[in-house]
């Protein structure tokens, strides 16, 4: 996935604790090999080739994930998107980008970003992207539910505890031997390598976003790695997003769609959805979060 995974098991013994740790590895792979799009043999390389022609049936567990994301797209008034991929080619986040790419251009992809062209159809576990040019990708959905799977995996090896970190997005639970709850830093915008505080928590996924890694400037402006599904431009204003709440896969879904949200409307969400805090620093290194966030300040 093109992303750092960090697994841990806490167990009775050696064997245990490597055994659930590979099986967290090879659940990984395997949720790789369905859901890239960059790999022409999988699934999803299918729907994106196939797009404007015809449906095509995928495997039940794919079906289902792009179901959820419809869920998300729905719930976040279509800031989430997975048909975000549709922009493919026009952005550049490596840092070869010298110039603003042609407006026209933007404007004839952003018009293809729509997740309600995303077509399902649940007899055949079909999917349809309705338009020519269409395209659908994980990247802000897919880390989250590998760190999902891989916990299930490890948890049914009867572990006592663990975590599983994807560069970010996160699940712990169960015991870690040091204390009661685990402790999670959160990396500072401002200065990666420090901390701005740390949350304590249990059976629970905290998931950051963050623009520090890869964004662009251009005229004087910073632009995150994160589409803004109506206007197909990179969304301003926000470095990272840290979500907190059971699922991996929401959280990681939501974190991107706060910032295309922006701040106001990104926490007033979240403050409506229960059991789903949020944590917001903006790029001018303001921190906003939502009601019920516990977090311990440095
Ligand atoms: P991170 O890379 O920090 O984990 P995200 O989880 O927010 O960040 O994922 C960002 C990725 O999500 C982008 O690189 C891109 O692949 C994809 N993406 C960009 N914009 C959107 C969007 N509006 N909806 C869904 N996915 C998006
Ligand atoms: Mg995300």
């Amino acid at each position: 996935m093109g992303s750092r995974f960090d697994i841990t098991a806490v167990a009775k013994n050696d064997t245990l604790a490597w055994k659930a740790i590979k099986a967290g590895i090879s659940e990984v792979k395997r949720i790789e090999k369905l859901i890239s799009s960059w790999d022409p043999a999988t699934e999803t390389s299918a729907i994106n080739r196939n797009a404007g022609i015809h449906p095509v049936k995928v495997d039940r567990e794919l079906y289902d994930l792009i179901f959820r994301a419809k869920k998300v797209s729905r719930l976040t008034g279509g800031a989430f998107d997975i048909s975000y991929a549709s922009m493919d080619r026009i952005w550049k986040f490596d840092g070869s980008m010298k110039k603003m790419p042609d407006s026209l251009e933007v404007k004839k992809a952003a018009s293809k970003i729509n997740w309600q062209n995303i077509l399902l159809d649940d007899k055949d576990h079909s999917v349809f992207l309705k338009e020519k040019g269409m395209k659908i990708g994980f990247g802000a959905i897919g880390k989250g539910y590998a760190a999902n799977r891989a916990m299930t995996v490890m948890k049914k090896l009867g572990i006592a505890g663990g975590l599983v970190n994807a560069s970010g997005d996160l699940n712990a639970w169960g015991v870690n031997g040091i204390s009661k709850k685990w402790k999670i830093k959160i990396a500072d915008p401002k200065n990666v390598d420090k901390a701005l505080g740390f949350l304590e928590i249990d059976n629970m996924a905290v998931v950051t976003s963050g623009d520090y890694e890869k964004f662009i400037t251009m005229g004087g402006k910073r632009y995150a790695h994160i589409i803004d599904p109506r206007t197909g431009y990179p969304t301003t204003g926000i470095k990272s997003v840290t979500i907190v709440c059971p699922d991996a896969e929401l959280a990681d879904a939501l974190a991107t769609s706060v910032f295309v949200l922006g701040k106001k409307n990104g926490l007033e969400l979240i403050n409506k959805l229960a059991n789903i805090e949020c944590l917001i620093v903006t790029d001018q290194n303001e921190l906003f979060s939502s009601k019920g966030l516990k977090i311990n300040y440095y």
